[in-house]
């Protein structure tokens, strides 16, 4: 079995590591395993800052609920997992993939793995798919994230390269961030632009969203463009500068090509002003500042992220951007380029390996035979995939089709991300053999596998990523694993050894494998591939082990490159870089008069992907606890939905359950449902479901952003909260979401029909039976109120809340009710009555995670101590003093304030 050197270290040395989150990536400092976590002060990313998601990690690290051994699944009887040794997990594995190979060809199988793999694991899984099985069936679930980068990087450069670093963004004058609410989806990167801003008031930020996000609290001006208008917009900046002659003309002569044709298609899609501010849904006067802001602004850095990926032109999206770029010769310069923001922490380390089904591995192609040829001879892989593989979405369609027979799913969860994710689950059902290699037991996808293989987690697996900056880090072990859970690559290895390639995957550490993918970096590369480590060549296992962090491409022994591009020098045969044509398109699905809103879909600030270990960390399930679906308000009036109350979003592809909130934040027509719920955590919440498969034809990535939907009113008699120390049964309730809180669970749910006896009810939603002496209850038929509560020792065990509408006791409270050791009298009775009798007043929903500050104690203070800003707020409350993503809505907490004592 696999042991990492890391693990070895004495148990109490400080540990340097990576959060495994965001593609910030973050240096992370572990002094014990029994303090917080903190920010790495020397890491260039973050310096010493972390967000709330990172400071929480030190939660996620218990052991409820992880796949520990091994487990077999007989699909006649689901619930019953049989634990096996590895030998015989590798060896089925190993047999059935053989088996399905021989009948069926090397394109019956498929590999789905993931960005939140190690640069180390993913390597191995896309040798033994490409190089050995001799198929490109493996795709990844950065395919969802910034494919259309990748994609637009290639068509304008040549390669995939991000020319700039983060400390371009404190070098520029204008920031314009693109389709990224940056606030709560990169916090870290965020934080420095707002430091920058405030030492420099006069830097300029445009953010363009339809949304008004948490971010527009830092922004000069905000752009609302209409869904899907992305591509006019930036036609229109391409126009607009051509007109003003406001490009570089010495270095789109000497350095690019394709100029003319892209600014015919910009001048005729976009040139006329009038007509791009109503195509875009903008007053022209906020198109003309932005064009001019971008013209006059030698130093500009255009941040795009998933608003712009995600979209069935999100390539051109990206190449739109980039073209105007290109006009103003603005790459890879100091304070100015184009970047792509990254969601995942080793998407980058992906697209290095070939995670990507279309790549080879260390940026080379497919469509190049000289390419094919340099990789086959390195690997010594004569059956070297000749083709690009499937993409994720076509993949999963291949499944259902019966095309691909086996699959190894690696740390993602499709049933919930996919779009159509309900197809996916049918996919999965009828594949003959699924492996699932998790580190958690019970995931929407893990249920349907044959075989459960468990992996290692953060703080115990060992190896490099790298950030959307190019910077790759060392994430390193700081304890043991549990139970038999192994590194991916170890185990990957295990099966090409056992598919008859032994002498390809005789790797004993991350260390070798990763100098082995240095060396193909390097392998007959004359400088025309940029993606080159030779400077990590040759690391010995305890310079690797101590590798500090550093940008690629290494050329030379520790010395990384910060900016790349900047020379007017691209990887193309002619080393021009490549102006695109971009023609805008609508997106594929129009609202109709049965789906007449736009359904968006994205992050939520103290969650990550499908919950799996952020929903694990009490203080990250408090901000927002349920899954909830933004309306404008206009909208919730017409189509009959009340902020707070809960409604159904269904659209042609399905449906799903949330708590409605009313947003001025949103334009009219638009809704906004985030991406984490799922089975695990609610009755009936994955927006995966709904989503359109529609994907970009270059790219294939899904138009996670544009989905045609309606939303109606969840009807229910009654509803309620509840905390237990144990578990529950679900079966009774209409609709539930859950948080775990420190040892406690808390659920709302809602229910239909009358009752017959609420204390029997109760007493069997939460698992306690008759003989239970200490329980007390509260009830008022007349109004459908119902109150009780169950001690064990001296301690409450659970408490739970019924009332037709929602007017339900203080979840805060509650919640502090159950840290008590032990529960008096007077409490007793506060418990009873659902708040606190004669006791200090309640703080609210939590607003700052970090702190633990609620939104109640934010507005006493605000108005007894008549607090101005957000900095005295943090000088009073501690509030937004770390990781400062709660600082937009402390701001909008303050002018609501100051709203209320003007009007009184
Ligand atoms: S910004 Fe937050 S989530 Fe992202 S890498 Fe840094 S600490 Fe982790």
């Amino acid at each position: 079995m696999a042991r990492s050197r890391s693990a070895m270290r004495a148990a109490n040395a400080p540990v340097l590591t990576t959060c495994p989150y965001c593609g910030v990536g973050c240096g992370v400092r572990v002094d014990s395993v029994k303090t917080p976590v903190r920010g790495d002060e020397q890491h260039p990313a973050n310096a010493g800052r972390l967000c709330v998601k990172g400071s929480a990690l030190g939660e996620t690290l218990g052991l409820d609920g992880r796949l520990l051994y091994p487990l077999r699944r007989d699909r006649a009887a689901p619930d019953a997992l049989q634990r096996i040794d590895w030998n015989a997990a590798l060896d089925e594995v190993a047999a059935r993939f053989a088996r399905t190979i021989a009948e069926h060809g090397p394109d019956s199988v498929a590999f789905y793995v993931s960005g939140q793999l190690l640069t180390e694991d993913y390597y191995v899984a896309n040798k033994l798919m490409k190089g050995f099985i001799g198929s490109a069936n493996i795709d990844t679930n950065s395919r969802l994230c910034m494919s259309s980068a990748v994609a637009g990087h290639k068509r304008a450069f040549g390669e995939d390269i991000v020319p700039g670093c983060y400390e371009d963004f404190e070098l520029a004058d204008l920031v314009v961030l693109v389709g990224s609410n940056t606030a709560w989806c990169h916090p870290v990167l965020y934080q420095r632009i707002v430091a920058e801003k405030e030492r420099r008031p006069q830097m300029r930020i445009v953010v363009v969203d339809p949304r008004h996000t948490p971010t527009c609290d830092l922004a000069d001006l905000h752009l609302p463009l209409a869904p899907g208008s992305d591509v006019a917009l930036f036609n229109g900046l391409l126009a607009w500068l051509a007109r003003h002659d406001a490009g570089d003309r010495d270095y789109v002569e000497a350095h690019t090509q394709g100029v003319d044709a892209a600014l015919a298609c910009a001048q005729a899609t976009a040139g006329d002003l009038d007509a791009l501010a109503a195509r875009c849904e903008l007053t022209r006067d906020k198109l003309e500042t932005f064009y001019r802001w971008f013209a006059e602004t030698e130093k500009t850095v255009t941040l795009f992220s998933q608003g712009v990926n995600q979209s069935r032109q999100g390539t051109d999206k990206v190449n739109a951007i980039i073209n105007c770029h290109l006009y103003t010769g603005r790459v890879g310069k100091p304070g100015s380029g184009p970047f792509s923001m990254t969601g995942q922490p080793n998407a980058m380390g992906g697209r290095e390996v070939g995670g990507l089904s279309n790549t080879l591995a260390a940026h080379l192609e497919f469509s190049d035979a000289q390419q094919r040829d340099c990789v086959s001879r390195f690997w010594n892989a004569p059956r070297l995939a000749s083709t690009p593989g499937l993409k994720a979405v076509d993949l999963f369609d291949a499944m259902h089709a019966g095309h691909i027979k086996a699959v190894w799913i690696i740390a993602t969860n499709p049933v919930v991300s996919l779009p159509d994710a309900d197809r996916v689950r049918e996919a999965l059902r009828r594949c003959d053999f699924v492996v699932v290699s998790d580190v958690v037991a019970s995931t929407d996808t893990s249920r349907h596998a044959d075989l459960l293989l468990p992996a290692q987690a953060w703080g115990e697996k060992d190896g490099t990523v790298t950030n959307s900056e190019r910077c790759i880090s060392r994430q390193r072990a700081f304890r043991a694993a549990p139970g038999e859970a192994q590194p991916d690559w170890w185990v990957l290895a295990e099966v090409g050894k056992r598919l008859g390639h032994a002498g390809a995957f005789t790797y004993a550490s991350a260390h070798e494998i990763f100098d082995e993918h240095a060396r193909l970096s390097a392998f007959e590369n004359d400088g025309e591939r940029l993606f080159d480590l030779r400077g990590l060549v040759g690391l010995g296992a305890a310079a690797y082990d101590a590798l500090a962090p550093i940008r690629w491409p290494v050329l030379q022994p520790g010395q990384g490159s910060d900016r790349l591009l900047g020379d007017g020098r691209f990887p193309m045969p002619d080393g021009r870089a490549a102006f695109v044509a971009t023609e805008p398109q609508r997106p594929a699905h129009p609202v109709s008069a049965a789906f007449p809103l736009i359904l968006n879909t994205g992050r939520v600030r103290d969650q990550w992907h499908t919950m799996t270990r952020t929903g694990t960390a009490p203080t990250l399930g408090a901000h927002l606890p349920e899954p909830f679906v933004d309306v404008h308000p206009g909208d919730a009036l017409t189509q009959g939905v009340r902020d707070g109350a809960l409604a159904r979003v269904s659209t042609e592809w399905g449906s799903l359950v949330a708590r409605v909130r009313c947003r001025t934040e949103l334009r009219r027509g638009q809704i906004f449902v985030p991406i984490h719920w799922n089975d695990q955590f609610a009755s009936d919440a994955r927006v995966g479901a709904l989503v359109n498969p529609v994907v970009d034809p270059i790219s294939g990535e899904p138009e996670f952003k544009h989905t045609p939907a309606r939303i109606e009113d969840f009807g229910f008699d009654w509803c309620g909260v509840l905390f237990t120390r144990g578990d529950i049964e679900r079966t009774q309730l209409a609709w539930w979401a859950r948080v775990q809180l420190a040892g406690v669970q808390r659920y709302e749910f809602a229910g239909r029909g009358a009752v017959a006896d609420r204390g029997a009810w109760a007493r069997a939603v939460l698992g306690i039976d008759d003989a239970t002496p200490d329980w007390i209850e509260y009830r008022d038929e007349a109004n459908g109120v119902y109150h009780a509560a169950a001690f064990r020792e001296g301690r409450l065990h659970a408490c739970l809340y019924i009332a037709p509408s929602s007017a339900l006791p203080s979840r805060q409270w509650l919640a502090e009710r159950f840290e008590r050791a032990r529960i008096t009298g007077r409490d007793r009775l506060s418990l009873l009555a659902g708040a606190p009798v004669g006791a200090a007043a309640d703080d609210g929903p939590l607003v700052c995670s970090c702190f633990r500050v609620g939104r109640n104690a934010i507005v006493r203070a605000i108005r007894e101590r008549a607090l101005k800003s957000p900095k005295e707020v943090t000088a009073c409350l501690k509030a937004g003093g770390n990781c400062g993503s709660c600082v937009p809505e402390i701001r909008g907490l303050l002018a609501d304030c100051a709203l209320a004592e003007e009007s009184s």
